[in-house]
Formats: structure tokens, C-alpha cells, sequence
């Protein structure tokens, strides 16, 4: 029996909701009982892209899109949650919840660490992504979203079979689930989450200017070195970084250079300006 399962391939995704829209014009309006009812026009994103924006500097902001959707957890929390067996694992994998069993069941909404179940207030339903179980079941091979994904972010199949798309994204990417301090095993992995970011920009205090060349080096104490220069704004930038402490160091001809211990965690990364006296 297959495994299905999803590799978001983030670096690719441009943020242009195909695959929202797509699963609202699958799912809106449409039964597709035994393993769903329909979706609401409005307050329902069963496929969700979060959109978050770093500061890499006043003039440039990086926004980075993830598309969120049920993660089909093997040791899934909404399953444990449910009375009567009203959510149940698939032999493929696929996590559903009994459009019919569940009805009432309101506690369901919140038991998904993922928050990605949603309650429908008319159908007294707790309702989320299913893959598109109905499609799959009739012969397709993907899901609507993953089919009209123009970029190549989705990737779906059997991630058992390593000659599917999904299993030779994952053994090729350095792929990874999301939040696994929830451990709920999912059966979606991303390529190229997010990491901590260090930003600044280094203004020369004599001159009043941005300093442009200004050698800027990141260490930790596990031996990791990296450095890079300026650019012509004063901007400096250390992507893909671990939450921990780093040593940052600025040195330029004529200055007195700085260093300074800096503790990186994905809500802080913009230092704003660093100013440099002679
Ligand atoms: S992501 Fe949430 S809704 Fe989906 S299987 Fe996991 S716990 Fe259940
Ligand atoms: S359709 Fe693909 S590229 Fe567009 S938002 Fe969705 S995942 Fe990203």
C-alpha cells in the first residue's frame, strides 16, 4: 500500500495561490462523501499560504510563502482527540475525518497543533484538507493544488516508492518536517524552511554615508566562519542561520572595528544601523 505524502519545495514557491484557489474550486459547494463535505466559500483555507516578510534591510524586504495544509500525521493528535473513531488513518496514509461521525464534534478543531482543522459553524464540522482522497481514489495521481502548481513547489506521491516525484525530491533535498517538536510524524516535508537571518546596515559616523567594504564576519563557537562584505547601502546579510549565539565582527581600514555577541532567533534578525568612529 502506498504512503502518500507531500515535498513542499519552498524555494520555488512564487506565491500566486493557484493551489488555493484550486482546492476552494474543488471543494466549494461539493460533497464528496465518504470522506468529505463541502468546503465554505469564506473562512476556510483547507491549502493556506503564509506569507512572511524579513527585514533584510529599510529597502529590502524578503518574503518567503509556505504553503500549510494538513501535514497527514502518522501519530496525529486530531486522531487521539476524536470520539467514536470519527478521524481515521487510511491504509495510504491519508488522514480523514468522518464527515458523518464528526458531526459535533467541536473539540476537534483545536486538537491539530498544525491548526489546520477548521470548524464549520452550519455543518457543525470539524473540516480540513484530505489530499483530495475522492480524486485519488477515482484514478488521479495528485491532488488539484499540486495539479495547478505552475512553479513546482508540490510534490506529491508515494514516499515508498523511490521512483515517485515526492520520494526523490526528499532523497535529494535536504528536506525536513515542520514544527517536529510537535511530533506528530507528518507525512509532508518542506525543502528550504526558513531560517534565522542576521541583517544590518553600517553607517561611517565622520562621514555621515553608508559604509560600503566593510569586512563583516559570523562566528559560533562550533567552529562555523562566515563573512561577507558590505554593499554599496552598508548592508550585510547571514541567511540559513541556527538559533543560537553568534560573535559578529566589523572591521574597516581607518575604524575601530566591532564585536559583539548576538543571540539569533527567528523573530530578531534585523540589527538596524551599526555605527563605525575612527
Ligand atoms: S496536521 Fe493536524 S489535522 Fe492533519 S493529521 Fe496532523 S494533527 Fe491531524
Ligand atoms: S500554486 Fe505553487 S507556487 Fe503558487 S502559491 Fe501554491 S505552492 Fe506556491
Amino acid at each position: 500500500m502506498a504512503r502518500y505524502g507531500m515535498v513542499v519545495n519552498l524555494d520555488r514557491c512564487v506565491g500566486c495561490y493557484n493551489c488555493q484557489i484550486a482546492c476552494k474550486d474543488e471543494h466549494v459547494g461539493n460533497d464528496f462523501l465518504p470522506v468529505a463535505k463541502s468546503q465554505p466559500a469564506f473562512g476556510q483555507f483547507w491549502m493556506a499560504i503564509q506569507e512572511v516578510e524579513r527585514v533584510v534591510s529599510p529597502s529590502h524586504i524578503r518574503v518567503n510563502y509556505t504553503p500549510v495544509f494538513c501535514q497527514q500525521c502518522r501519530d496525529a493528535p486530531c486522531i487521539s482527540a476524536a470520539k467514536d473513531g470519527a478521524v481515521y488513518r487510511r491504509g495510504d496514509g491519508i488522514v480523514i475525518i468522518d464527515p458523518v461521525k464528526a458531526v459535533g464534534q467541536k473539540q476537534l478543531a483545536a486538537s491539530c497543533p498544525y491548526g489546520v482543522i477548521f470548524w464549520n459553524e452550519e455543518q457543525q464540522l470539524a473540516q480540513k484538507c484530505t489530499f483530495c482522497a475522492h480524486l485519488l481514489d477515482d484514478g488521479w495521481k495528485e491532488p488539484r493544488c499540486v495539479q495547478t502548481c505552475p512553479a513546482g513547489c508540490l510534490n506529491f506521491g508515494d514516499l515508498d516508492d523511490p521512483a515517485s516525484p515526492a520520494a526523490k525530491l526528499l532523497e535529494e533535498t535536504r528536506a525536513e518536517t515542520w514544527h517536529p517538536e510537535f511530533k506528530a510524524k507528518p507525512n509532508v516535508y518542506y525543502a528550504g524552511l526558513p531560517k534565522p537571518m542576521l541583517s544590518g546596515r553600517v553607517l561611517l559616523a565622520d562621514k555621515n554615508e553608508w559604509a560600503e567594504n566593510v569586512s563583516v564576519t559570523l562566528t559560533d563557537k562550533a567552529g562555523l566562519k562566515r563573512d561577507c562584505i558590505t554593499d554599496a547601502f552598508g548592508d550585510f546579510a547571514f541567511d540559513g542561520l541556527e538559533q543560537k549565539t553568534y560573535t559578529l565582527k566589523l572591521e574597516a581600514p581607518g575604524y575601530a572595528g566591532q564585536s559583539n555577541e548576538i543571540a539569533v532567533n527567528p523573530d530578531i534578525s534585523y540589527l538596524g544601523n551599526i555605527v563605525l568612529r575612527r
